[in-house]
């Protein structure tokens, strides 16, 4: 079976051109501009590419970007103090957090303190929580990539057998309760899955597999039930190449749909990323 691709791409550019449209409108309508702030405590090589991204996908929507780059010692304090002015300040629309933060940051304590009208990422308890009822606009964006590329591919979820490979509070968790919102069987391994010699079990049963795990080479491709969707959402640098945590050569002779890493899911997620800016923008401003 020749797997057909799940280019992130296309679908993000569609969805670009209606939030252009959506953003342009409020703007107007409102006479205020959105505005994304960044924080980024210390310097990072992986955070720099984010940076780079986010600012040029918030610009083309018209958006503001404004880093508010903090060195790699700033007390934890003074960190929360700056969220505070943010979130008192009616000129920002939403306010991200980059990763990684140094160790000496709380990183969950300082996501608690961005006030959840302004949490671009969708990553504050409250938003989070509002997954668990399936009530949701603003979530996790690489969550919110995976199954807005479920839905661009035209999948029916109803009833399907899913394994989710991975189980952080920004992938694995929120993703599992939104296909469970959808009725989707959904099974979570991790790492004890792992360390128990059952992940192969599970991976073969799946129809629908996500991997979020980031370690290349972790599923085999044998392991690919056939007709099987895979969403691969790992990303690892293999010498000089990028690719993800399933073997893709090898699953994408069983499977029916494949993620190709990068060009899979990483392009939906800055996307997603704005889609949560214009959210917010528009329950800031709406009477
Ligand atoms: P993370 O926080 O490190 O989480 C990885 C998860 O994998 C953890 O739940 C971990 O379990 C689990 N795990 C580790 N080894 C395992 C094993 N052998 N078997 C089963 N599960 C195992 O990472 P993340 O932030 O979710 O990101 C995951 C991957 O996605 C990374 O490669 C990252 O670069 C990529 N990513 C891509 C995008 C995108 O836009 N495409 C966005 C975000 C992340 P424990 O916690 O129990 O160890």
């Amino acid at each position: 079976m020749a797997a057909i691709l799940l280019e992130g791409k296309p679908v993000a550019e569609k969805i670009r051109e209606a939030l252009l449209a959506e953003i342009s409108a409020l703007m107007a309508g409102s006479g205020k501009k959105a505005k994304l702030v960044a924080i980024e405590i210390g310097e990072n090589a992986a955070s720099a590419v984010y940076v780079k991204n986010q600012k040029k996908a918030a610009e083309t929507l018209g958006i503001e970007y404004e880093l508010k780059a903090l060195p790699a010692d700033v007390p934890q304090g003074k960190a929360e103090d700056i969220i505070k002015e943010l979130n008192a300040d009616d000129s920002v629309t939403a306010i991200i957090l980059q990763f990684p933060v140094p160790k000496s940051i709380n990183a969950n304590k300082l996501i608690n303190k961005i006030s959840p009208e302004k949490d671009a990422e969708g990553v504050h308890p409250r938003n989070m929580g509002n997954i668990l009822s399936g009530n949701y606009r603003i979530g996790p964006c690489t969550a919110m990539a995976v199954m807005e590329l479920l839905r661009s591919s035209g999948v029916d979820l109803y009833g399907k057998e899913a394994v989710v490979v991975g189980h952080s509070d920004i992938v694995g968790k929120p993703l599992a309760l939104m296909l469970l919102n959808k009725f989707v069987t959904t099974c979570v391994c991790h790492i004890a899955t792992g360390e128990r010699g059952n992940l192969s079990e599970h991976v073969k049963r799946a129809e629908l597999l996500i991997v979020a795990v980031g370690k290349a080479g972790l599923i085999k491709g044998e392991w690919i039930r056939e007709g099987a969707i895979v969403i691969d959402v790992g990303i690892n640098r293999v010498g000089e190449k990028l690719v993800g945590d399933v073997e893709f050569d090898k699953a994408a002779k069983a499977a029916s749909m494949i993620t190709p890493v990068p060009g899979g899911v990483g392009p939906l997620t800055t996307t997603m990323l704005m889609r949560n800016v214009v959210e917010l923008f528009k329950n800031q401003h709406s009477e």
